[in-house]
């Protein structure tokens, strides 16, 4: 039932209750009323008969009583009856009197009893009769005295006028009264419901439509249209809702169009862009601290497994491998699997041309057509493949099993987001492998094992880049050794050439596996500290500064020395916006250490550029 009907009965019981309580009220009323009203035309009556048989008694005309008896009974239409008893006292003295004078009911026999009106109400289908009897009672005060013609002592019942008085009309009256107010009612009940429907009407058309516009918004559907017809507040409100709608909507929209620009597989389809927007929220946030995680790690093996972990804990795979395809030699390599052996033909390994999901480049799911991957040996097992390059020359394939199909939906359903987690893990993969690469290659210096500058000159642009992408950090240390033509002069080049070699060492133990350790020139070395903060790059250079001036570099005769070194330090990129730059501001730092007393661990500072002698 809508609230308008309930709002229309509860108005409408309320005035039927009103009606009735009305009609009873009266009813009661009229009937009292009524009876009272014979009780006073009844005395009244009474008193006329009194007066009359006084006046015919005093005119000794008392014999001619019954005429004037007859005139009242005649001319009152609602006496039914009306006659004159006698006490026992009064017919003692003066006889019986007429034939219809006589003692009638029990009302006659009581008022001559006791002296007081008694009366009663004979009611039944034909009518109302007011029975009533009023006594005479002598008195010796009044005009005339009643004692003077009475044997009687003063207060005795001389008789009674009993009548019986037709009140059938009151009922018939006070039912019509009824009626009319039953009418009256009825007209204004009809009137009242008519108006508050009228008046009401439009506002519960509004509440209605409201409703409507919130429960579509609570399923995160804000295109409801607020509308009413009703002018002033009403009109304001849906004017304000409607705003608040049209910008919960386009703010939604934004949000949602935004939030797709991050998450490029998208992770939840909805028609609710609240959900949406928490949905992808939370899983933005969850792949930001993933990649978060992952940038700091040394190895592509510890991504991997960094991947493995979220399939596991967060996607809740149980049964799953992870292969890595080598695309130029067309084969595949088993990372990770939970349990087991590989569901694959171990010939994939050597031809990964026969994963259909890697040749494919497609999603591969089982249950979308029977036996759909030739080269799983998986019996009543059903299968996802995913497949993601991370570069030319790598791709990895997921593939996850389950027993259950109904389980191969939600796995459907995860592919997106685990696409999503793998295009965060994607650079930092391909950084990994670059830097794996770079290590087995021959850019390096065979008197210290660290990379040459050739190296630097290659590969800088491209780490630079990648750390531009995700927004990795570099801190440029530059080391010379101090006053080291000394060394050659006085000892030789070999000794100069242990020198080098053993500072070599010195870097090679102080710096982490992200970090790029290079010599630069002579005896002259660049280090890049992959994502150390300024704290950590004057630690790193603390650390190589003391370890190499703690050295005994042996020079023969017994003898040995020591060295020292100068090292500049500048930040990538809060100092600058290339590392070419960012190695000449740590050289212009290196030079204020050397030509303010060497041994020294200086920070560029911009000042030093405007310093012509350092530029
Ligand atoms: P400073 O404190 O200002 O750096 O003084 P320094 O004497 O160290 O001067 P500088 O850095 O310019 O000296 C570099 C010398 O290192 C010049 C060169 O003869 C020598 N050198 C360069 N490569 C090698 C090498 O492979 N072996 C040896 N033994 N010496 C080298
Ligand atoms: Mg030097
Ligand atoms: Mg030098």
């Amino acid at each position: 039932m809508n609230s308008k009907i309930k709002l229309l009965l509860i108005v409408a019981l309320m005035l039927v209750g009103l009606g009735i309580a009305t009609i009873v009220n009266i009813s009661l009323n009229f009937r009292e009323y009524s009876i009272k009203s014979a009780t006073e035309k009844a005395t009244a009556t009474a008193s006329i008969v009194k007066d009359g048989l006084t006046a015919h008694m005093v005119n000794g005309i008392m014999d001619k009583r019954d005429y004037f008896l007859n005139q009242i009974y005649t001319n009152h239409s609602d006496i039914k009856a009306l006659w004159i008893i006698r006490s026992d006292k009064v017919k003692k003295q003066f006889g019986e009197g007429f034939k219809n004078e006589t003692i009638r009911d029990v009302l006659d026999k009581d008022v001559l009893r006791t002296g007081k009106t008694v009366q009663t109400i004979q009611e039944n289908a034909q009518g109302i009769t007011l029975r009533i009897s009023i006594p005479y009672n002598a008195t010796s005060t009044g005009t005339p005295n009643c004692l003077n013609c009475h044997n009687v002592k003063d207060g005795d019942t001389l008789g009674a006028v009993s009548m019986e008085f037709d009140i059938t009309h009151m009922r018939n009256d006070g039912m019509l009264t009824i009626l009319k107010i039953l009418g009256i009612n009825l007209i204004f009940i009809i009137i009242a419901l008519f108006l508050i429907n009228y008046y009401v009407s439009p506002y519960m058309t509004l509440f209605t439509n409201m409703q409507t516009g919130i429960k579509k918004a609570y399923r995160g559907d804000f295109t409801h249209i607020f509308e009413t017809k009703v002018e002033g507040d009403a009109k304001t409100i849906t004017q304000q809702l409607n705003t608040l709608f049209r910008k919960m909507q386009e703010t939604f929209g934004d949000i949602k169009h935004n939030l797709a620009t991050f998450i490029p597989q998208g992770c939840v389809s909805s028609n609710d862009p609240l959900y949406e927007a928490k949905t992808i929220i939370n899983e933005l946030s969850d792949i930001y601290k993933f990649k978060k995680t992952i940038e700091l790690d040394d190895s592509k093996e510890l991504v991997y497994k960094r991947i493995v972990d979220t399939l596991k804990y967060k996607f809740s795979f149980k049964h799953f491998a992870l292969y890595e395809v080598n695309i130029q030699k067309n084969s595949r390599e088993l990372i990770y699997i939970s349990e087991g052996k590989s569901i694959c033909a171990s010939e994939v390994d050597s031809d990964a041309m026969l994963c259909r999901s890697y040749r494919t480049k497609s999603d591969i799911i089982s249950t979308e057509f029977i036996n759909l991957c030739q080269e799983c040996s998986c019996e009543n097992l059903e299968y996802v493949c995913i497949p993601f390059d991370i570069n030319d020359e790598y791709a990895l394939i997921i593939s996850i099993t389950s027993k259950e199909e109904t389980d191969i939906a939600k796995i459907n359903k995860d592919i997106p987001s685990i696409k999503n987690y793998l295009e965060a893990a994607k650079p930092v993969i391909e950084s990994r492998i670059l830097t794996d690469k770079l290590r087995e290659t021959s850019l390096t210096d065979p008197m210290t094992g660290l990379y040459n500058r050739r190296f630097l000159e290659q590969y800088i642009d491209k780490f630079v880049k990648q750390a531009q992408r995700t927004e990795e950090t570099y801190a440029v240390l530059m080391l010379d050794i101090d006053f080291f033509k000394k060394v050659n002069d006085t000892y030789g080049h070999d000794i100069g050439d242990a020198v080098i070699t053993q500072l070599g060492k010195v870097i090679r133990e102080s710096v982490r596996e992200a970090d790029l350790a290079i010599r630069y020139g002579g005896e002259e070395f660049v280090i890049l500290l992959h994502n150390a903060s300024k704290e950590g790059a004057l630690r790193v250079a603390k650390v190589i500064s003391e370890g190499f001036a703690a050295l005994n570099f042996d020079v023969g005769n017994d003898k040995s020395i020591q060295k020292t070194l100068s090292i500049g330090i500048s930040l990538f990129p809060e100092d600058c916006d290339s590392i070419w730059q960012c190695i000449k501001l740590a050289d212009t730092a290196l030079y204020v250490a050397k030509t303010t007393g060497r041994n020294k661990i200086i920070e560029y500072q911009p000042e030093m550029s405007q310093n012509d002698n350092l530029r």
